[in-house]
């Protein structure tokens, strides 16, 4: 049986249902070894070394607006050191100010390899995406809709950038570049790429999965499992360090110490965990619409090592 991490009569119901013949599908590692073979086969992404990419799941509801996948680069130096301040209205003089600080990225090593990038994937809302009215169809004309899938998975590896400079800089409309571009150059490159990819015969058993919405994978194997920080739904972000010792300068105003978050700055194997991923109930009548939505933990639940052992199925990539 699964460990319920704080079992809600939610979980508790769904998850005993979970404990089936079949294996619970790991949805990261099948994104993960995709990925090896999407790098393998498109030559303009061959340049990413996927060992240094960490995919794991955050929860977003099915149905809901938010992103789908999204691509957080861990090799960003640190910024130019800096501090807040505030001023008086009426005579713009600055009355207060913070300490100063950096902010920096935590690092991850798996498997004693550095990553350089996660991509996140929300789960289930990633897994009912679909072609039908997004701003990639124009893109697809005639192609299946869960091909909306594969495109999200290449669309955040050419995220990567090819000169290990963060997130790929795109120039955008006015001439300027920017890491938060999407326009249709963007877009249109990235389906050029999928089309590549597929033209090349992979193997079906790579991409099948993305073929199947939430509850379709849910009942077919049994339960949706994947890879996620045992902080969720906290997960690596960046963070303001306050310096030790300070530029000096006179102090003319109070000093605000910089509030620092408890998240670790340093994540290892040991600090990921296999969830599985429930979807929301339905909400149906009058009084439903009036409950309270269950919070995001209670909709995954904590995996130990021998449920993980015993219903879960076994990485395939082996590199
Ligand atoms: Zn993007």
């Amino acid at each position: 049986m699964p460990l319920l991490e704080s079992a809600g009569p939610l979980m508790h119901e769904v998850a005993s249902g979970a404990c089936c013949a079949a294996r619970m599908i790991n949805y990261t590692d099948r994104i993960n070894d995709l990925m090896h073979d999407i790098v393998m086969r498109v030559p303009a992404l061959s340049y990413i070394d996927v060992s240094r990419v960490l995919v794991f799941a955050r929860y977003g509801r099915a149905g809901a607006d938010g992103a789908f996948a999204t691509c957080h680069c861990l090799t960003l130096p640190p910024t130019e050191p800096g501090y807040y301040y505030w001023r008086d209205r009426e005579t713009g003089r600055i009355t207060r100010r913070s300490e100063w600080f950096v902010v920096k990225c935590p690092s991850v090593e798996i498997a004693r390899t550095p990553i350089h990038y996660l991509i996140s994937f929300t789960l289930p809302r990633f897994c009912n995406q679909s072609l039908e009215r997004s701003r990639k169809e124009e893109f697809y004309r005639g192609v299946e809709p869960w091909v909306a899938k594969l495109d999200t998975i290449v669309h955040e590896l050419y995220h990567i950038d090819p000169d290990s400079n963060g997130i790929r800089t795109v120039e955008r409309r006015d001439g300027a570049c920017s890491a938060l571009s999407h326009g249709p150059a963007f877009l249109q490159t990235v389906s050029s790429m999928v089309k590549q990819y597929l033209r090349t015969n992979p193997d079906p058993a790579c991409y099948d999965f993305l073929r199947y919405p939430f509850a379709d994978l849910s009942h077919r194997f049994g339960g949706v499992v994947a890879t996620t920080f045992r902080t969720f739904p906290s997960f690596p972000q960046r963070y303001m360090e306050a310096l030790s010792s300070p530029p000096t300068e006179p102090v003319h105003v109070k000093i605000e110490p910089i509030k620092s978050s408890n998240r670790p700055h340093h994540y290892t194997d040991a600090d990921l965990c296999i969830r599985q991923f429930f979807d929301e109930p339905a909400a149906s009548g009058r009084s439903a619409s009036h409950r309270a939505r269950p919070s995001v933990r209670l909709l995954t639940a904590v995996l130990d090592e021998r449920a993980v052992a015993a219903a879960c199925e076994r990485p395939r990539h082996t590199d």
